[in-house]
């Protein structure tokens, strides 16, 4: 009888699960909204998370339940989806980097400012310095013509690399590991900075927390 409560439940317990409609949620902030003041304000966080995000997350939700996709996650829609101009993927695509991008961020006294570590001789390894790495990394930052994100991915030949993807673009296409994202679309520092992305760019470091990269690096 109990083996065939058991077949009973593995049978038809995957169905129910595969069925049941996928609903992305809104990423729990680590921080108030204010708490990395005066680098990027609440004005920003409440604009970029509160408004952005939160639209395409509704996009998202809302195509999903159209296409009636059921058992796809945002990391194999952003992999395998063939458009990059398509709507569904630059949906899953910025849920996916905003996400990434609001996780590393931690108010300055919390924030922790160098990697240590496997994390740092990778680093070191791939760039020479960490300094090395930082001016490269601005650099790609910076000069990414329009709208966008700057990267520091895992190569499957395990060196780190620094790209520059427009729009939605996201290096897990190329089958890279991300590690760092820096949103440079002018909503992300317009209302702080105006145009002087270089600006935002500086700052953005004293509201980055390296713990988180070294934990991503750790689950690589
Ligand atoms: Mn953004």
């Amino acid at each position: 009888m109990i083996f065939l409560v058991l077949i009973v439940f593995y049978t038809f317990v995957p169905i129910i699960h595969k069925t049941k409609k996928m609903i992305f949620e809104l990423p729990i902030l680590n921080f108030e909204k204010n708490a990395l003041e005066p680098h990027i304000s609440a004005q920003t966080i409440e604009f970029h998370y509160g408004k952005i995000l939160r639209a395409h997350l509704t996009n998202l939700n809302g195509l999903i339940d159209g296409l009636k996709i059921v058992t796809a996650d945002l990391a194999s829609i952003i992999k395998e989806y063939p458009d990059t101009n398509g709507v569904l993927f630059r949906s899953a695509a910025q849920v996916w980097n905003h996400s990434f991008y609001f996780e590393q961020l931690s108010p300055t006294s919390k924030a922790k400012a160098m990697p240590e570590g496997n994390l740092l001789l990778a680093i070191n390894e791939s760039f020479g310095s960490f300094e090395e790495f930082k001016i490269l990394f601005e650099k790609a930052a910076i000069s990414l013509f329009g709208s966008g994100w700057a990267w520091l991915s895992q190569k499957k030949d395990g060196n780190l690399v620094i790209t520059q993807e427009t729009n939605a673009g996201n290096p897990m296409r190329m089958n890279c590991k991300p590690l760092i994202t820096c949103d440079v679309w002018e909503h992300s520092y317009f209302l702080d900075y105006q145009c002087r992305r270089v600006d935002y760019i500086a700052n953005f470091w004293n509201v980055f927390d390296w713990s988180v990269i070294e934990k991503r690096f750790e689950l690589l």
